[in-house]
Order: C-alpha cells, then structure tokens, then sequence
C-alpha cells in the first residue's frame, strides 16, 4: 500500500512498552502510522522520504498539563518568589490581556513547542479566552485538549461571570469545537483550583462532563499553602474535598499532586484519576516533591509535563525528563528510581493517556501518525551507547529536526514550514513589552 511518508535508517522507540528497532522504519498513510518495522519494511511507494540515519524515530512528547496562551506573556516576569505571590503579580499583567495579545503569545508558544518535538499539549486556560489560541493553531496545527478555565474566587473572582456565562454555553462550544480539525482539537473543562472554585461549580463542572462527555484538566494539591487551605475551609485535604464533592473519576486530569498522603493516593488510585507530573514548576515555586514512587505502585496513569512556561521557563520536555529523574533519585535517595525507560513512557505512551488522548503518544499501526525525528549525532550526545540515555540526559530540545502531527509534516530539519518565526518572535516580543508597560511599568 503506498504510502505519504516513510522514516528510515534512525533507531525506532515505539513506546508504549515495546522494543526498539535498530534501523527501523516507520510509515504514514493520511493521519494515522500504517507500519513500524525494521529495514525489510516495504517503502517502494513512499512520497516522501525521511532519513533519520544517526537519530531517533519517536513519538512527538505529549504534554499533559501546560498553559501556553497566557503564562508566555510572563516568561522571566517574575522570579525566586513562592505560588500565592507569583499568582498575584501575574494577574496585574492578566487583566489587561486582549485577543491580538493573546495570539502572538499562543502562537510563539506553539512554534516552541513544535521545535521542541511536542506534538500534543493540554492547555489550561485560566479563565480567559480561548479563541486565540484556536486561531494560533490554524497556523502550527499542533494537537491540543483546550480546558476552558473556570473559577469564581479568590484572586480569581473577577472572572467569576466569564466563567459562569462560559459553562452556559458549554453545550455549544463542544458541539461546535470538540474532536474537530481531523480530530486534532479537543474541548476540556478546566476548573481552575480548589482555592479558586466553590462546591458549587465543580459539581457543575461533573454535570457537564457527564453530559457532554469530554475530559476534565484542573490543578490539585499543588503544595502545603493549598492543603492548609482546604483543611481550614472544608475540613479535608485538597483531593479528599473533591472525593467527598463526587467529583474525580478516569476522565479527570489533576496537575501537579505535590502534596499527596496516603489516603490520597489510595482514592487516586480509586477513581481512576490521572496525574500529570510536573517536577520543575514544583521544585521552583516551592510546591514540593510528588510522591512519585507510591503513585506509580498504587497503578495511577502519570503523565509528565511542563506546566506553562511562567514558572518552568521553556516548554521543553527533555528539560523536564532529566530533572525528574534527579529530583526522584534525591528524594527517593534510591538512584535505581526514576528508571530512563518510565521516564520516557511518562512523556510519551502515559503521557498521552494521562490527557485523555490514547490514540497519540506511541508509533503502533494506527495510532495517529505524531512523530518526530531527534538527531544523535552531536558532540553532546557521543558516543551514544544506549539512544534512552541519550534522549534523557544528554540531548536538547534543538536536537529535534523533525516534528509531524496528524501526518503532516510541520517541521523539516529545523524548519516550521509555512511560517514566518521571526515575524513571530518580533510580534509576541512587541506585544508582550506594551502589555507589561501598560500593567505595571
Ligand atoms: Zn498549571
């Protein structure tokens, strides 16, 4: 059968627990991979060819929790200051955002992503609007999960009517975004935080994703502020709260759980619930270390991930890979834990499960063709004894040449085709400086 791309000659990590293959080859018919196989494979048809010779064939990094849109526009804003200080400065800034804004950000944050070899992401808007960052993706269509944010508290009461008005006509915006674009865009409901959201809207929030039957992203027990919080408020820790609301369940993705007890794993593990892991945000805003090791023995499904680029500074998982290997070998003081193998099930296979994306994240026949192509052949990486070892220690977001989504070949040895990046970085650079000058000077 003739084929629309076919990736020869580079070392093949299917993931999703199977073998590497030396000189493999992997092909794409439409949107979806049609073979993975070793040099023998049939590419006589192939349209394209890719050579990936000295590289890795890979899924593209799914990544399960980030907020692109609006944290770009705080990259480097703020720095060495804890959570609840970082969240307040940051809504100077969010109070002046406008839609133009909004997309030079969204779509600088998805020429890094592509760059960087992430070929799905799951964003959560902080109850603000969404439309730009859909604009942003007609241009890199990446695959996203877009979580409308919601909350009605707290720092964030001032978007309390954005948000009720938003869950309104939830119906429609599902009925008219949900699995569309060649089923690259989804819709997710994304309450913000329990600090941020009463009982009331997160039971409103499990009526509508039963209903309409689409994914749930929020934060959860992202450190000790939130978990005194709950315990003054309610009586009960962040994820227990929850439990007693009837709220979590398998369609439910939870950020960060940096602070988990044992009865909290145990009704993680429960419901089903997702976690998405996000080690460098927590270690730099102070919100301390998921228990990572119990998580994984209790059977929860962990996705890696960035958190937006405010408080990791880059939207790279290969950052993210090599921290949360070291962080869980001091924490765990075990260096046998976190192994390089889950570490890259975590950002790809797993990862996209954890964002209720399981057709993505690993090369099988069928699957959705988003692979990328990571070059080896570099002095940071010689001399490549074992191609796992070198993607989570040694190699970098740059070493990335190729990156295609939904078949489509977005990025060809370095180049993001059909765009202008530097337009895009003089655009997002220019709006982001008149944003903060008109915010805070
Ligand atoms: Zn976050």
């Amino acid at each position: 059968m003739a084929c629309d791309i076919a990736i020869l000659n580079g070392t093949v990590l299917p993931m999703g627990g199977r073998p590497d293959i030396e000189s493999g080859v992997v092909t794409i018919r439409g949107n979806s991979i049609t073979a993975v196989g070793d040099s023998a494979t049939d590419v006589s048809d192939a349209r394209k060819i890719i050579d990936a010779r000295g590289g890795v064939v890979m899924p593209g990094f799914a990544n399960s929790h980030t907020h692109v849109a609006s944290n770009l526009l705080l990259r480097g804003l703020l720095e060495d200051v804890l959570l609840f200080e970082w969240l307040q400065t940051m809504w100077t800034l969010k109070r002046n955002f406008d839609h133009e804004t909004l997309y030079w950000a969204s779509l600088c944050g998805d020429l890094e992503m592509v760059k960087a070899g992430i070929t799905s992401f799951n964003e959560h808007f902080d109850a603000y609007d969404v439309e730009p960052q859909m604009a942003a993706l007609e241009e890199i269509p990446l695959r996203a999960t877009l979580g409308y944010g919601f909350a009605d508290r707290g720092l964030y009461a001032p978007r309390t009517d954005y948000s009720h008005r938003t869950m309104a006509r939830f119906a429609d915006i599902v009925s008219e975004h949900h699995d569309s674009r060649d089923g690259l865009l989804h819709i997710a409901l994304s309450p913000h935080a329990v600090y941020s959201c009463g009982a009331e809207m997160w039971h409103e929030v499990r009526r509508l994703a039963d209903s309409l039957g689409v994914s749930i992203h929020t934060h959860l027990s992202e450190g000790k502020q939130e978990v005194a919080y709950t315990t003054e408020t309610y009586g009960m820790r962040p994820v227990q709260w929850l439990d007693s609301l009837g709220f979590l369940g398998p369609d439910v993705t939870a950020a960060h759980c940096s602070s988990l007890d044992e009865r909290d794993i145990a009704i993680l593990a429960r419901t089903g619930t997702k976690v998405a892991h996000c080690p460098v945000s927590n270690a730099k805003l102070g919100s301390g270390t998921m228990p990572l090791r119990a998580v994984m023995a209790a059977g929860i499904t962990v996705g890696l991930a960035t958190d937006g680029p405010a408080s990791h500074n880059s939207s790279d998982l290969f950052e993210e890979m090599k921290f949360a290997g070291l962080i869980h070998k001091t924490a765990t003081a075990d260096v046998e834990f976190l192994k390089i193998g889950e570490i890259l099930e975590m950002s790809t296979a797993q990862g996209a499960i954890a964002m209720h994306r399981p057709d993505t994240g690993r090369l099988a026949v069928g699957a959705k063709a988003d692979v990328i192509v990571v070059n080896l052949d570099t002095a940071h990486t010689q001399p490549v004894y074992d191609p796992r070892a070198a993607l989570v220690y040694s190699s970098r977001a740059d070493d990335v040449t190729h990156s295609i989504v939904n078949g489509k070949l977005l990025m060809e040895n370095r180049e993001v085709v059909g765009v202008d990046e530097e337009r895009i970085r003089h655009k997002f650079h220019e709006a982001a400086h008149a944003l903060k000058k008109c915010s805070i000077g």
